[in-house]
């Protein structure tokens, strides 16, 4: 009990330290630079929506207070960064973004020991702008955490890092800060769906409803070409793959039907004619498409797929390489076949270029270099809802 004590202070000690330079991380990255930033003398669960890398970044501009954050286990497995990160902040490492298991109670032991804890229930970027849903898990960990709830909200985030591009854009966030409070009394006198529902709406934005009353320039300095690895139907001909960023950076094109639309200084596409505006558009174009198709046993399969084993540590070993293809029942390379029913929490990662997922508490990587692997999850949870 005592090392624990101490290495709390150690670690608030090297959080003190740089809290400067994520004060100028948050105005250089976000433009954030909160006026009238807040010091809590008790300890505090911050739950907060996640919309770029720099977001704690964010919370640190807003709240004076050390304190721990969860962070994905594949961002410590990232070499030299993901060691020195984890030595220096000592983060609670969640496998794919729940906090339960170990995790959970490490958490809740750290609350005990009058820590800070921040939590971005998400547990990933938006891939569409708006916030990611999340669970009823959120309340319960509020609840067991048995201290004052804090949360809060940036917003515009979508737009410097849409979960599918790699490096983040110039420019600014549109707000951030604290939402809501909460005491422990409050939090014991509602029910969980109660609670849920305020987390989720003090959490809730969506980048283009606000984009629409702002209509503010965006500076996407790397063009969108790799929105590509998160969506790839043609919204024309409804052809998947058949897209190609032109040199522009910025006109997605048909190889297929000539269809072109393009990504204009606001984030919204337009085309000739104009068939979806925005990601979230798309997305539920790809959605009732493929529904239809894999109704009519039309899946998909893709070429220069590697498959690996993962450990905790989110180290890789390489298992065989080949083409993907799914089907009605299963995912399947070479001579590795993957049913839907035995998997659990199937998640892309690499902005859609890999999957992740669990069999029987064995992990799972695949990857394909740029490509395009985020359609399965429609045919993960289209295989997986036609079971019942
Ligand atoms: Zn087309």
């Amino acid at each position: 009990m005592k090392q624990k004590a101490k290495s709390d202070r150690f670690y608030r000690f090297v959080f003190r330290c740089f809290r400067p330079a994520f004060l100028l991380l948050a105005r250089i990255k976000l433009g954030v630079r909160a006026k009238h930033p807040k010091r809590y003398h008790e300890p505090i669960l911050i739950y907060s929506n996640h919309t770029t890398d720099f977001d704690f970044m964010a919370v640190s501009s807003h709240i004076k207070n050390h304190f721990y954050f969860v962070c994905s286990q594949h961002i410590l497995g990232m070499g030299l960064f993901g060691k020195l990160f984890g030595k220096l902040f000592h983060p609670i490492p969640v496998f794919k973004g729940s906090v339960k298991g170990g995790a959970m109670l490490d958490l809740l032991r750290r609350i005990k020991r009058s820590n800070n804890v921040l939590v971005f229930c998400e547990g990933r970027l938006s891939h569409n702008g708006k916030t990611q849903p999340f669970g009823i898990a959120a309340a319960q960990l509020a609840k067991a955490a048995k201290c004052r709830l804090v949360t809060f909200r940036t917003k515009g985030g979508f737009f410097l890092q849409p979960r599918w591009q790699k490096s983040i854009n110039r420019g600014k966030l549109f707000s951030s800060g604290i939402v809501n409070e909460y005491s422990k009394e409050a939090l014991a006198a509602m029910s969980d769906e109660e609670l849920l529902g305020k987390i989720q709406t003090d959490l809730y934005t969506d980048a283009y409803e606000e984009q629409k009353k702002r209509m503010q320039p965006l500076r996407f300095k790397h063009g969108i070409g790799e929105i590509l690895r998160y969506y790839s139907l043609c919204p024309a001909c409804k052809t998947t793959g058949s897209l190609t960023c032109r040199d522009d950076g910025f006109t997605l094109s048909c190889s297929s039907c000539g269809y072109s639309m393009r990504w204009n200084e606001y984030g919204f596409f337009e085309g000739e004619p104009s068939y979806v505006k925005t990601p979230a558009d798309w997305e539920a174009l790809e959605q009732i498409t493929y529904k239809e198709r894999f109704g009519q046993g039309q899946f998909f399969s893709d070429e220069g797929v590697t498959l690996f084993a993962t450990d905790e540590n989110f180290q890789r070993t390489l298992l065989v390489s080949g083409t993907l293809a799914g089907d009605a029942e299963q995912l399947s390379i070479a001579a590795f076949s993957f049913p839907y029913h035995e998997l659990e929490g199937l998640e892309v990662l690499s902005g859609g270029s890999s999957l992740v997922f669990s069999r029987k508490g064995e992990h799972f990587l695949l990857a394909t270099d740029g490509g395009n692997l985020a359609k399965y999850l429609y045919l993960y949870e289209w295989g997986k809802s036609n079971r019942k």
